[in-house]
């Protein structure tokens, strides 16, 4: 049934207690099953003979698979593994909360998590202009391209500025990330991610640049395991971006902003990258104010899955980071990723009053400088 990792890593997490402070639903909800301990103790229990239900597949779901505890524990242990797996059993027993299955499906049907798949014309009519063949591919993802395009043009502009030749696809395919959340390293998670990694392939590009840190991750990490990673080199808009401006082809002015980092964790934690967003801002900005969960400490704030399937704990955490940035007593709040755009938004619009920083991507806020620049 579960892999002997996973079962290794739940049966020690059961007795443990060290972590539960560090998770954000956990922190949110007040709830022990929203601890990486009672999870472990329901993934023993099944080891010992007692089946699944329905409300145990649905604990397993009120997790962002952020990676906050496996950071945070001296022993090296990592519940997201058998949580994942415990969601391939889940799916497998048809234990799915309905909500989730319901993106499942869609994900299943188009590669996309959203019922709304349209995106705006404006970006659209930059995607058209970039259709040509390059050497360099940018891959957008489903939440830049149809929930958080102000931060898909913004990249595209300043790639623009900086004279980069680039390319996009009209039409981007699953990567299979939402499956892997979802349902784990499952036959259909391999072949989606298969299928792109075979259209990625195709269009030659020798470098391709993700924007979604969650794309970036399982392009990094899980294709080169699954075999079907292309040969391109992949780098994250981040990185890319801050060498752009080492490079001397992008000029920032300083804006003389007081700002706030929200690092998205897939970035922090599983890429290992925290500099580059801090880099560019350096380069634009004057001041950083750090919030006490910074680089691969980092609170998550929820992905869009985990909003499209579970709002209201979206909600929740995402006011929960909110907080943290409050706290710095910063002007402006700076994502690096589409997801954690999103669900930040969606926190502040929640908010009674609106009294915490704004918040901004890190492409928008570099254009400006960049634009400001070219005002002088
Ligand atoms: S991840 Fe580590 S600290 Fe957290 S419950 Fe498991 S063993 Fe304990
Ligand atoms: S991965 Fe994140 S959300 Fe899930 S149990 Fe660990 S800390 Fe909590």
């Amino acid at each position: 049934m579960y892999s002997e990792k996973a079962y290794h890593i739940a049966d020690n997490c059961r007795f443990c207690w060290m972590c539960r402070h560090v998770c954000p639903v956990g922190l949110k909800t007040g709830k022990e099953i929203n601890t990486p301990r009672a999870k472990g103790l329901l993934v023993s229990m099944e080891k010992r003979g007692f089946e699944m239900e329905k409300d145990s597949a649905e604990a397993f779901y009120e997790c962002m698979l952020c990676g906050s505890c496996s950071n945070d524990c001296a022993t090296g242990f990592e519940p997201p593994v058998f949580i994942r797996e415990a969601r391939t059993w889940a799916a497998a027993a048809g234990l799915l909360p309905e909500a989730v299955e319901r993106v499942l499906d869609r994900v299943l049907d188009t590669g996309v998590m959203y019922e709304e798949c349209e995106e705006p014309k404006a970006l659209s009519e930059k995607i058209n202009e970039h259709q040509k063949k390059a050497k360099l591919l940018l891959l957008l993802g489903a939440t830049a391209r149809i929930r958080r395009p102000e931060m898909a043009l913004a990249l595209m502009r300043l790639l623009e500025e900086a004279e980069v030749d680039f390319m996009v696809l009209e039409k981007e395919p699953g990567t299979g990330s939402e499956l892997y959340d979802l349902i784990g390293a499952v036959e259909e998670t391999r072949e989606q991610a298969a299928a792109c990694g075979r259209q990625l392939c195709d269009t030659g590009a020798e470098k391709i640049v993700v924007l979604d840190s969650y794309l970036a991750e399982i392009l990094k990490h899980e294709y080169p395991l699954w075999d079907c990673a292309p040969e391109s080199e992949i780098l994250t808009a981040t990185s890319f971006v801050a060498r752009l401006i080492d490079e001397g082809r992008l000029h920032p002015e300083a804006l003389s902003l007081s700002v706030t980092v929200h690092d998205s964790p897939r970035l922090a934690r599983d890429l290992k990258e925290t500099e580059p967003v801090r880099d560019i801002l350096k380069a634009s900005v004057c001041e950083i104010k750090e919030m006490f969960l910074n680089r691969e400490l980092t609170r998550c704030c929820g992905s869009s899955l985990f909003a499209e399937y579970a709002p209201k704990l979206a909600l929740l955490t995402g006011q929960g980071r909110l907080e943290d940035a409050k706290r710095t007593g910063a002007g402006i709040l700076v994502v690096e990723c589409p997801q954690a755009l999103d669900v930040l938004k969606m926190a502040t619009d929640n908010e009674e009053k609106d009294t915490g920083p704004d918040i901004l991507d890190i492409f928008s806020l570099l254009l400006k400088a960049v634009q400001e620049n070219g005002n002088d």
